[in-house]
């Protein structure tokens, strides 16, 4: 038993003797016991009350404390205050080592309320984003960092890519927004700030070489393609000159090949987004596109097509017209004669898909993910003997990445591959649309699609 009930027991049984002793001192036993009872609840009461005044004005509850079953409430309610105070203290700790931490971070952090107005900064914001904390608490974040694509890109809700921009106020720099909500229903969101200007200018410069070699390489090539074919096509060139003369044109065929898709790469590179979108008669773009693959074949593979002819696109005619040549070319490329080829250009729920399947050797799963990248090969050597530069997927990859889709790959080794690539529902358009928005678009554009 514990001591306090068994002091409580005491109390009980000293008031019984009282009672007793009442009773035999002549009181009626009816009252010696009310009396007694009344005693025992004056007592409580007292206790009740003292205890609510002190937990009311938040007091510390310390020994000494009293004897009895009170003591055993005060002890526990003291020793519960105490681990509460121990878990607040923890708590603050924590959230000033968080602070401390999330201070040091050299990234703007900037918390938003649900109203995207500013809670809470980071001391990088300010030098990022001009933005200081607590100053320019409560005051809307447009309000503060003024950027037209900003308010844009964090009402649109789709984070999924981050957003680059150089901030008004310092337009040396290039920054890296990144949006991530957070909190209750995800209505908070935290803002990312990373300065990126050192790797945006590397990839500037990376593009540019790119593009100016290339550039200066190509005048040369045509120079030697010149007389390399007029050395070709003259009588006093030696016999055995011939075929060294064949490989070299094939070569600097090859070059040229190369040169042209690294400029369209630069190209495509310039701009995140693709400009002059316009109404693309896709169906007779693939016309064009499926004659030169069975040309490209000469009549050894099997081509099946499925095209709805009423599903035309929102965007840019030469880099789709890239896009699909390319994997279209690949899947006769890459595939043994008598291969089956299958194109699908169809709508569906997500959106319109451009599709390429074929039964040809397929490819093992861990060169997918690098397909895209520039000069990936599964197989170098078929691949230069096939003819390709090597840089097909990737312009493929950036075509899309400008309209907003995505290219998807499912192969398995003897299995066949399949290129599909999917396109946001927003940019399907169908014949009947365009007529009747024949005005909002230019005139040539259609005619330049076809
Ligand atoms: P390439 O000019 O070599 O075709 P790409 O970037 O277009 O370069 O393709 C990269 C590699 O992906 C190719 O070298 C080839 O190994 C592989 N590949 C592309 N399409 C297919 C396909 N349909 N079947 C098998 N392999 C393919």
């Amino acid at each position: 038993m514990r001591r306090g009930s068994v002091y409580e027991l005491g109390w009980i049984v000293a008031l019984a003797l009282a009672a007793v002793v009442l009773i035999a001192m002549g009181l009626g036993w009816a009252e010696a016991v009310l009396l007694m009872l009344c005693l025992l609840l004056a007592r409580h009461a007292w206790h009740l009350v003292r205890l609510a005044r002190l937990i009311r004005s938040q007091h510390r509850l310390v020994p000494p404390f009293p004897k009895g079953i009170w003591g055993d409430i005060y002890r526990a309610i003291g020793q519960y205050q105490q681990r509460g105070r121990k878990g607040r203290k923890r708590q603050v700790r924590f959230f000033r080592r968080f602070r401390e931490a999330a201070n040091s971070v050299p990234d703007a952090l900037v918390v938003l309320d649900k109203n995207r107005r500013i809670e809470w900064a980071n001391p990088a914001a300010q030098v990022l984003m001009d933005l200081a904390w607590p100053r320019d608490e409560g005051k809307a974040l447009f309000e503060v960092f003024e950027h037209p694509e900003l308010a844009d890109y964090i009402s649109a809700g789709e984070y999924a890519r981050p957003l680059e921009l150089a901030p008004a106020h310092n337009r040396s720099i290039m920054l890296s927004i990144r949006v991530a909500p957070f909190g209750e229903r995800k209505k908070q969101r935290l803002v990312v700030g990373r300065d990126i200007t050192k790797i945006f200018h590397l990839n500037l410069i990376r593009r540019d070489f790119v593009a100016n070699a290339s550039h200066e390489l190509r005048t040369p090539l045509t120079v030697i393609t010149g007389f390399l074919e007029t050395l070709a096509d003259s009588a006093q060139t030696p016999s055995n000159h011939r075929r060294p003369l064949t490989l070299m044109q094939h070569q600097a065929e090859r070059m040229r090949s190369i040169i042209e898709d690294l400029l369209t790469l630069s190209r495509l590179e310039m701009d995140e987004h693709a400009s002059d979108i316009a109404p693309v008669d896709v169906p007779n773009e693939l016309e064009q596109i499926v004659a030169d693959a069975i040309a490209l074949s000469g009549g050894q593979h099997r081509f099946s097509l499925d095209i709805d002819s009423d599903l035309l696109l929102l965007g840019k005619d030469s880099e789709l017209r890239s896009a699909f040549s390319n994997l279209l070319f690949n899947a006769v490329k890459h595939t043994p004669p008598d291969s089956h080829i299958q194109l699908v250009w169809a709508h569906t729920p997500s959106g319109p898909i451009f599709l390429v399947e074929d039964d040809g050797p397929g490819i093992e799963r861990e060169h997918i993910p690098r397909l895209t990248e520039r000069f990936y090969r599964v197989d170098e050597a078929r691949s230069r003997a096939s003819g390709g530069t090597g840089l097909g997927l990737a312009i493929v990859k950036h075509v899309l990445s400008r309209h907003d889709a995505r290219l998807a790959v499912a192969s398995e080794p003897g299995q066949g591959s399949t290129f599909t690539c999917h396109f946001p529902l927003g940019s399907a358009l169908s014949a009947a649309q365009i007529e009747h928005h024949a005005q909002a678009w230019a005139p040539s554009a259609l005619g330049s699609a076809g």
